[in-house]
Parts: structure tokens; sequence; C-alpha cells
């Protein structure tokens, strides 16, 4: 499971700030077992941003918003909706905001913060990759994440060594930030490249305490040397003195 939880609504409704109308998309699966994108949470960010005054052109909860496959059909019904919103609100993971924004053609705003549980997870299938940094950073980069796309995971642009549209570091690789900048050009957001993205606060990329319970950090317990044992305790004095 990935564990997300939804930005502050202030974050929010600054993303939407210049939007009408927006579409929201949640998860069944993991955001919906973190509390962060369901059924119930999607129909109370649409009260809430109903009552800020956004027109909510639909809703949708699909199965697993990671597959693309999925958020292509799970969409079908929804294309006039979609069509009609500004922009598409979705409550997930960063990899689920990563597969939306790569399927549609729409802008897209993560509504969640990805949380890093400690531990590994198993690699995704799909070519969307995060690094549960706990404050998305998708907003900004047209929906590619540049913490996993670009080799450096550098969040303020590109490097400069790229080398036609590939890596300096891996000529195997794509620049992430080339990436980044054709995805923005291709919805029209390359306004986008003046913010100034806030250094990463890196607490919030550490596993919080509670999460260090993972099979990874029990592992780790194993391998240290057991405690030396506790001394015997005194036993209690119970009988009583008694004077000749
Ligand atoms: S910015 Fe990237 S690493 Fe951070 S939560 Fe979003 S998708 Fe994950
Ligand atoms: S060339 Fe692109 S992907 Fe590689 S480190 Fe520089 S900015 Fe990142």
């Amino acid at each position: 499971m990935i564990l997300s939880e939804q930005k502050p609504l202030e974050e929010i409704q600054a993303y939407l700030e210049k939007d009408k109308s927006v579409f929201i998309l949640g998860c069944n699966g993991c955001a919906q077992s973190s509390g962060s994108g369901g059924p119930k949470q999607v129909a109370e960010m649409k009260d809430k941003l109903t009552a800020a005054g956004k027109i909510v052109t639909g809703t949708k909860v699909i199965d697993f918003l990671c597959s693309k496959a999925l958020v292509k059909s799970g969409l079908r019904g929804r294309v006039d909706q979609v069509a009609a919103a500004d922009s598409v609100l979705v409550l997930t993971c960063g990899i689920g905001i990563q597969a939306v924004a790569a399927s549609i053609n729409k802008i897209v705003y993560p509504g969640c913060n990805t949380v890093n549980m400690g531990g590994t997870r198993g690699e995704w299938e799909g070519s969307e990759r995060c690094n549960e940094c706990g404050q998305c950073l998708l907003f900004h980069t047209g929906g590619v994440c540049p913490i996993t796309a670009c080799t450096k995971s550098l969040v303020s642009g590109a490097c400069g060594g790229a080398n036609k549209g590939k890596c300096e570091i891996s000529k195997d690789r794509d620049c992430g930030w080339e990436l980044i900048y054709n995805r923005l050009k291709a919805k029209g957001q390359l306004n986008r490249l003046a913010d100034m993205i806030k250094p990463l606060d890196h607490k919030k990329i550490m596993p919080r305490p509670e999460m260090m319970s993972t099979p990874l950090y029990a592992l780790e317990n194993i391998a240290k040397p057991p405690a030396p044992p506790a001394p015997p305790a005194k036993p209690a004095n119970t009988v009583k003195e008694v004077k000749a």
C-alpha cells in the first residue's frame, strides 16, 4: 500500500485560484485505504469546493488511478464533465496523479501528499515513480515528478547538462526537466516554469517514527545484538525482624 494524505484545503484552493470549475478524481485503492481519496473524501471535497464558489463539473472514483488503462476506461463516461472543467483535482498518491496527468489532456493538480512509510515496495509496472517526499510538487511540473524523473532530483530546473534530450548522468535516460518542459508546453502551462519552488523539507522525506515498524525496520532490529540481561531484582523483605 502507498500512504497518502490530503493537502491542506488552503493549498488546494491556491492551486484552483484562477479556475472557475474543476473535476475531482479519487481512487478506490490505496487512497481509499489511506482516507485521503476514496468516495467519502471525494464527496467531502466536492462540498468544500462548491462552498468556496467553484463549479464542480463532476466526480469519479476509479479503482486504481495508478493504472493509465483504468484511468482512461474509468473516464469514458465522463468525457464531457472533464472537458467542461478548467482543471482536474486528483486525490491519490503521487503515482496515481502522474498517471492521470499522462492520460488526459487537461491540467491536473495534486490533492494529496504521498508519505514515506519506511521500508520498500515492489517495482511498479508503469513508468511513473514516486519517492514519497511528503510535499507533492506535481502542481508545478505538469504532473511529471522532478524527484524521480531527474537523475539528480533537482526541483528548481534543469542542470544544463542534457544533450539531445538525454540526461548528462545517463545517456539511456530522458532528461527529467525536458520531460517537464514538454508536458507543461503541451498543457499550455509554461508559465509554471517561473514558479519558485521552496527547498525540499527533508524531514518530510524521512519515514515518520511511527512508520518504522515495517518489515525492513524489523529486520534491522533483529540484526542488532540482544540487550544484556537485567540484574536480578532484590527479593522484597517481607519477614519482620523479631527482637530477642
Ligand atoms: S513530488 Fe514526486 S516524490 Fe513527491 S509526492 Fe509527488 S510524485 Fe511523489
Ligand atoms: S540532465 Fe536533466 S535529468 Fe539529468 S541531472 Fe540534469 S536536469 Fe536532471
